[in-house]
């Protein structure tokens, strides 16, 4: 029997997608990047963290959440019992904008292929986009992160029917200890939304019954 690849070790087509996509040139970030941060952590999570770009240490190391939001994530996922290996996490952008600067739209246009495609490999049951530039991407709404954090909603992604979990970007909780009392409570509903069964699509509104006056009238013609 062929030996199973150590735990953590991406799947082929998920190791086969990095690879095609590591000399990534579809915009202008891939000049001044050192490295595509492709994303990491397990090929079959349940779990999926959606962050906003890599940052410094982020395109130095070619792994996600290395810098101080990065520890701070690994610290709320231990909290609530969750190991870092066994969640995916990744990012909006692949490629560090300038001064960490925010994305921009044709960059977002440009990359948000590869997260559909990471997310049709992986299939997880729960997304949590982290911060604003996830959640409207992957919500495809404009509402805004104080809006819907902490508010759970089943959609298809991918192709597959999962739950979006819109939370703070943890550097915006770095600072601020009222942020981080909010982004500990949303966190501590994660192992609920793991657990439970993701709804199927809504399915579409069932026609509404006659009303009397529009029931067939039996004319009395005999
Ligand atoms: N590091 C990342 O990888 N993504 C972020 O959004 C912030 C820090």
């Amino acid at each position: 029997m062929p030996a199973s690849p150590p735990q953590g070790t991406p799947a082929p087509s998920l190791l086969a997608y990095r690879d095609e996509v590591a000399g990534c040139t579809k915009c202008a970030l891939s000049q001044g990047r050192t490295q595509v941060v492709f994303g990491s952590g397990s090929p079959t999570a349940d779990l999926m963290f959606v962050g906003e770009a890599p940052g410094f240490h982020e395109d130095k190391q070619g792994v996600p959440f290395v810098g101080a939001a990065g520890q701070l994530l690994s610290k709320l996922l231990a909290e609530i019992g969750i190991a870092r290996e066994d969640v995916y996490i990744n990012n909006v952008l692949m490629c560090r904008p300038p001064g960490n600067r925010d994305p921009q739209p044709d960059e977002i246009q440009a990359c948000e292929p590869h997260l559909w495609r990471k997310i049709e490999l992986i299939r997880p049951k729960l997304i949590c986009t982290l911060g604003n530039f996830a959640t409207k991407l992957l919500s495809g709404k404009p509402n805004g992160i104080t809006q819907v954090h902490g508010r759970p909603q089943d959609v298809v992604l991918g192709g597959s029917p999962v739950t979006l979990y819109p939370i703070f970007h943890p550097a915006a909780a770095l600072y601020t200890p009222r942020m981080l009392q909010v982004l500990q409570e949303d966190f501590a509903r994660i192992p609920a939304l793991l657990g439970r069964a993701v709804a199927p699509p809504p399915e579409p509104e069932p026609e509404p019954a006659p009303t009397r006056l529009e029931q067939p009238v039996q004319l009395g013609l005999f």
